[in-house]
C-alpha cells in the first residue's frame, strides 16, 4: 500500500469551506481524511467519480427529470410552507436557483448544517 498524501484540501459539502484537511489516498480511494468534520470524512471517503444514482428520484423511485420536475412542481403548489432543504454538494448557481424557486413559492430554505 502506498499513501498519496495532500494537505490543505478544501472540503465542499456543507459550504463551510474547510480548507485544512489532510487527504490520506491509496491508489484513487481516500482512506482518511484528517481534521475533516463527520460529515466531511463520510463525504471525502464515499464520494466517487462513479455515476451511481438515476437522474432523479421520485419517492425513492427513478425517475426522469420531466416527471421529477411534475412532482416538484405538485408538491410546492400543494404545501402551505414548502421546505427547499439540502442543498449541499451542490453548485452556486443550483442554490441561487433554489432560492429563486423559493421565494415566489413562500417557503424557506435550510440546509442540512442545521441538523
Ligand atoms: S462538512 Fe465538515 S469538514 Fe466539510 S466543510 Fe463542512 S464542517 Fe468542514
Amino acid at each position: 500500500m502506498s499513501l498519496n498524501v495532500v494537505n490543505n484540501a478544501t472540503c465542499t459539502f456543507c459550504g463551510c469551506v474547510c480548507d485544512d484537511i489532510e487527504l490520506h489516498a491509496d491508489g484513487d480511494r481516500i482512506v482518511k481524511a484528517k481534521n475533516a468534520c463527520s460529515l466531511g470524512e463520510a463525504w471525502f471517503k464515499h464520494h466517487t467519480a462513479e455515476r451511481l444514482f438515476p437522474d432523479a428520484l421520485v419517492d425513492g423511485k427513478s425517475a426522469t427529470l420531466a416527471t421529477a420536475i411534475d412532482a416538484a412542481a405538485e408538491y410546492l403548489y400543494e404545501a402551505n410552507l414548502p421546505l427547499v432543504y439540502g442543498l449541499s454538494n451542490i453548485t452556486c448557481e443550483a442554490q441561487r436557483e433554489a432560492v429563486a424557486l423559493t421565494e415566489p413559492v413562500g417557503g424557506v430554505v435550510d440546509s442540512h448544517t442545521s441538523r
